[in-house]
């Protein structure tokens, strides 16, 4: 989609610290972290949110968490422990429309909703 920042990302129209990249998923880090460790995991293939996903999907799913827990471990964070989550629609305070998994850690996470 031309007008989704995460897509321009994809096609290196817009620039990211890039961490990890393969045929389906990109990773990159997040622009204005939260935590020492702040890093998303996207899709290539626009997919708007969690709202969105479909059966074929489910593979693709998995592939953002195996990508997400070795990211993990090059960061230094797999032992002393990280959040992974997706926000959804605007009461989830998702703002970008391209789903992404919010991998933060590297240091003692709060729960806060
Ligand atoms: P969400 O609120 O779940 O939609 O999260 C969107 C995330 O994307 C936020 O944490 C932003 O800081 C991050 N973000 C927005 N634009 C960029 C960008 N150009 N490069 C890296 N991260 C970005
Ligand atoms: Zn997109």
């Amino acid at each position: 989609m031309d007008d989704c920042i995460f897509c321009r990302i994809v096609k290196k129209e817009i620039p990211a610290d890039i961490c990890y990249e393969d045929e389906e998923i990109l990773a990159f880090k997040d622009i204005n972290p939260m935590a020492p460790v702040h890093i998303l995991v996207i899709p290539k293939t626009h997919i708007a949110s969690l709202n969105d996903i479909q059966p074929e999907h489910t593979f693709l799913l998995g592939k953002i968490c195996t990508v997400l827990q070795q990211i993990a471990v090059q960061t230094g964070i797999a032992e002393s422990g990280y959040r992974m989550f997706y926000n959804v629609g605007a009461d989830g305070g998702q703002v970008v429309l391209h789903l992404h998994a919010h991998l933060i850690g590297g240091r003692k996470l709060k729960l806060e909703v």
